[in-house]
């Protein structure tokens, strides 16, 4: 092993020529190499051509491959070639088996050791195949929850390393924070609440053929690029230079990230890097900020103090701000990965860069290890924050929404629920906002006053109703002659957003002035029965109605009942009995004149499944025996319409 890395060095040292010929790439793929920049301007056409590595405020190191590097060397820069950091000699074993986990394993190794975490914890622990690489290789995760091969609504969390190939310092230690977190799961508390609470995601190695360029035998002669001597990491689809920022077709290992980003929403995910020391947040693609820059600081800065405190502040990452930087006020990336899952997926990535050295030696993984497991385990824990909760529509079936914050979001920092659990996760810095829920076919839902606290979770669920939905239930409403005026009483079954009504009169029944206002209940799954007494001081005819305010501003009118002189005239419709019921049910109902009826039954998503004509019927009660067999068992609603007037009740039906 020595000798090879003496002749690597000599290798090396008869680069610093100043010219990179075609032999020397097809030997090593790509070129690493440093340059001088005088104005940090430069970068950003550099950034379009090669694949910046590190940016110190003068000098640019970089990589290239063959095509990037013969169009950076027409820019006429001075450049020096530097060794492939992944040429150097490494420990290889099996980490498990040692107790210091202080070696790499062989490929073959690698996949044995996720295979066998999942088989010591099956309750626990599984592997996701999510892919092929050009060379063969696969793209493993593992998955860590209680009831892992259950979807269930809770927030998830990918952590994925060594995308650039030669940047181990997290590879191992992937592996090793999946066996943490399976070990001390019921001793540990926090990392009992992470495995109970959390869905986590573990990448070691989302760029197998680069870090095994040289066999699956040995790291050693690991290569930033993947097998087509592309960087991953310029490959995404970007925010702003669109699909392609770096003119190459989307690689395997791009879209099987894709892939899996798009077919599990991660609310976070973090990226770990070498070659620097820090943490950095997006964007790396535009010079704005996130709208929710004040979180990224907060939890890059917290990702460093724990860095900073278990490495007795010896000087480990602290790169630029004290181990913490932007991405664009560090350097420009197009197509970086971050970026990808912070735009397209809605989604919070980190990049984090942990150590100076790319290829770290194998004693030095426990290092990182005793550097980073808090600070891994605390970054995790976010997704324990914020503001969080599981929307569904009024039949309880999970519904895929966008959660805005108003007046905050912009540029798809928005977050979505999943679409199979309808949970959401809006990690946001502690305060109180306005959050709405949206999706088409929906009526938006606003909460407002929702406030998060720092560590807190905060938990909003939300019930979504579909377009044509009457979000508050008037069962009845009726009216009484009473001295000196009239008394109204009427009922809701449900209630959602509801601010109040305001009481409306009219002696036309066509002009309606507000003479009254009774407060609503908000959001109320229990009937609620509201009565007003209107003072009338003259004789006659009045027409009343109810306009009821959401909180939203929207609103929506009741039926017009009529009252006067000792004459009641109600309309109403009362609950089915009995209900639930097996084969047929009776519907009382009273008409204040006599109308024609209709008899409708809608499933809850409003749409109308059968349709009865009852008739010319008289004022009076009524009774109407609803019999049932042809539908299926599930909840349905009753709609009667009879003249001006409509009511509805909702009914389950047993088979
Ligand atoms: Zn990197």
């Amino acid at each position: 092993m020595l000798k090879q890395f003496i002749a690597l060095l000599l290798l090396s040292v008869s680069l610093f020529a100043q010219s990179v010929p075609g032999d020397y790439f097809e030997r090593n793929g790509e070129v690493y190499f440093r340059f001088r920049v005088f104005s940090k301007n430069e970068l950003s056409d550099l950034t379009k051509i090669i694949s910046i590595d590190k940016y110190d405020g003068k000098w640019i190191t970089a990589y290239a491959n063959k095509d990037e590097f013969r169009k950076f060397e027409k820019k006429g820069y001075t450049f020096e070639v530097l060794p492939p950091p992944g040429d150097v000699p490494v420990e290889m074993g099996n980490p498990r088996d040692t107790e210091a986990w202080d070696v790499y394993p062989t490929y073959e190794t690698y996949v044995q050791m996720l295979n066998d975490l999942a088989t010591d914890y099956p309750n626990l622990c599984r592997v996701v195949d999510a892919g092929t690489t050009t060379q063969g290789r696969k793209i493993l995760f593992l998955v860590i929850s209680d009831n892992v091969n259950t979807r269930e609504p809770e927030p998830r969390f990918m952590h994925s390393s060594s995308m650039h190939g030669d940047e181990t310092a997290a590879y191992v230690n992937m592996i090793r924070f999946a066996d943490y977190l399976l070990v001390n799961y019921n001793t540990d508390p926090l990392v009992t609440r992470l495995v109970n609470e959390l869905e986590i995601w573990i990448n070691p190695l989302a760029n197998p053929d680069g870090t095994y360029r040289s066999g699956n035998a040995t790291v050693t002669g690991a290569r930033r690029g993947n097998a087509n001597n592309i960087d991953i990491n310029r490959n995404f689809p970007d925010p702003v230079m669109g699909q392609h920022p770096d003119g190459y077709a989307w690689q395997p290992e791009t879209q099987i990230m894709m892939n899996t980003g798009t077919q599990y929403y991660f609310n976070m995910s973090a990226n770990y890097h070498g070659g620097a020391e820090v943490v950095n947040y997006p964007w790396d693609s535009r010079q704005a900020r996130h709208a929710d820059d004040n979180w990224w600081v907060n939890i890059s800065r917290r990702y460093a103090d724990t860095v900073h405190f278990y490495s007795n502040n010896n000087g480990y990452l602290n790169d630029l701000n004290n181990g913490i930087t932007n991405g664009w006020d560090w350097y420009y990336v197009y197509g970086g990965r971050q970026d990808w899952f912070t735009y397209f997926r809605y989604g919070r990535e980190l990049t984090i860069e942990l150590s100076s050295t790319k290829l770290i030696a194998g004693s030095y993984i426990p290092t990182i290890w005793n550097y980073n497991r808090a600070a891994w385990l605390n970054l995790t824990a976010e997704l324990l924050t914020g503001i969080q909760g599981v929307v569904k529509d009024p039949n309880g079936i999970p519904v895929k929404v966008k959660v805005t914050v108003s007046g905050h979001d912009a540029t798809n920092s928005e977050v979505y629920s999943d679409s199979l659990t309808g949970h959401y996760a809006r990690m946001i810095f502690p305060g109180t906002y306005t959050l709405q829920f949206s999706a088409d076919g929906y009526q938006t839902v606003t909460v407002n006053n929702i406030t998060a606290i720092a560590a807190q979770k905060t938990p909003l669920d939300v019930t979504i109703y579909p377009n044509g939905w009457v979000p508050v239930e008037l069962t009845s409403f009726t009216s009484e002659v009473v001295p000196g005026g009239v008394k109204l009483s009427w009922r809701t079954a449900t209630e959602t957003n509801n601010l109040g009504f305001d009481i409306e009169i009219s002696e036309d029944g066509t002009n309606f002035t507000r003479v009254a206002s009774v407060e609503g209940a908000g959001t109320s799954v229990y009937p609620k029965s509201y009565e007003k007494f209107i003072p009338l001081a003259s004789a006659g005819k009045y027409y009343f109605r109810l306009k009821q305010n959401d909180l939203d501003g929207s609103f929506t009118y009741s039926n017009v009942i009529e009252s006067g002189y000792g004459v009641v005239k109600n309309f109403t419709l009362a609950q089915n009995y009995p209900n639930p019921f097996n084969s047929s049910t009776v519907l009382n109902f009273s008409l204040p004149a006599t109308s024609g009826v209709t008899l409708s039954v809608y499933t809850m998503m409003g749409e109308e499944i059968e349709r009865r004509e009852l008739g010319q019927m008289e004022a009076g009660e009524h009774k109407y025996r609803f019999d049932a067999s042809n539908l299926t068992s599930g909840n349905y609603i009753f709609r009667l319409n009879a003249g001006s007037f409509t009511a509805s009740r909702k009914f389950t039906y047993l088979k």
